[in-house]
């Protein structure tokens, strides 16, 4: 039926081109939604664009680093004139980590992952927010982390960043909600991405994240996908300002 249904419906999603973005926009345009995806890497994006044409989903795309300000500009731009003014999905998924004891990190490190994670955050939902209020149904979802719930070892401006993403997902329920536009958060914990690949390649390490973990793995990228695709559908219509994590149980466990 047209509650588990999004077509029709138009999307963004920020670094779409590997990981969990990736499987996000496949998931999405699985669901029958024309998706707008970007990243820093121009052949990449090719590369993905093309095999997504192969595969029948309408995908768009253009090259954006989200820790620029004009560039962030630019890419609304183009989403705009892509999609009609309109935007019913916009997801922030582009994120990254410089991991380091606190007193270690420089102002570079700083300003890196707050201006990734943070700033773009922020100045994309000012910017899509015309967008999303134009298509009468809007629905925006960040991606957090575990990180930003619990201290995990994932370095502290990491965990600050992405707890500031938590509360902006509240602020916006709350000040949007008169717009039809819906704000809600996917805090995942240990992933099988690229950005993780060094992590999850040391076995001492995993068994340290499994140990603590209930379900006793790995998430893949398709079970926060899935989640994320949830969040944007009409039946997720009375869902809004939530932080819901995929964690394999790892936030609710004490010890046992
Ligand atoms: P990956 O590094 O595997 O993929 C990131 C994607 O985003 C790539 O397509 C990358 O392309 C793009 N990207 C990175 N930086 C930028 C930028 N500045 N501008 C535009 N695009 C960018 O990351 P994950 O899939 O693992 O992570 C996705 C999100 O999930 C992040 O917000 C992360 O914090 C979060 N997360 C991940 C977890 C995990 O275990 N994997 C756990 C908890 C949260 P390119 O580099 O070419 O620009």
């Amino acid at each position: 039926s047209s509650r588990w249904s999004l077509k029709g419906f138009t999307a963004l999603v920020t670094g779409g081109t590997r990981g969990i973005g990736h499987a996000i926009v496949e998931e999405l345009a699985e669901f029958c939604a024309t998706v707008y995806t970007c990243s820093r890497n121009q052949e990449e994006l090719n590369k993905r664009l093309n095999e997504w044409k192969e595969k029948g989903f309408s995908v768009y795309g253009s090259v954006c680093d989200a820790s620029s300000s004009s560039q962030r500009e630019e890419l609304i731009q183009n989403v705009a004139s892509s999609f009609n003014g309109k935007l019913n999905i916009f997801v922030n998924n582009a994120g990254t980590n410089v991991r380091k004891p606190t007193i270690e990190y420089t102002a570079e490190d700083y300003s890196k992952v707050m201006t990734t994670n943070l700033d773009s955050a922020y100045h994309l939902c000012q910017l899509t927010y015309p967008l999303l209020k134009e298509s009468g149904n809007g629905s925006i979802v960040f991606i957090s982390s575990v990180g930003s719930l619990t201290s995990v070892g994932t370095g502290s401006i990491y965990a600050a960043s992405k707890a500031a993403i938590n509360q902006l997902t509240k602020s916006l329920a709350c000040e949007w909600a008169k717009d039809n536009i819906r704000s809600n958060c996917v805090a995942p914990w240990y992933t099988k991405t690229p950005l993780v690949e060094h992590l999850i390649a040391n076995e001492e390490f995993v068994n340290q994240v499994l140990s603590r973990t209930p379900i006793k793995r790995i998430a893949e990228t398709h079970e926060v996908s899935s989640l994320v695709t949830f969040l944007c559908l009409p039946a997720a219509s009375y869902i809004t300002g939530q932080i819901v994590s995929v964690d394999g149980g790892f936030t609710v466990n004490g010890f046992q």
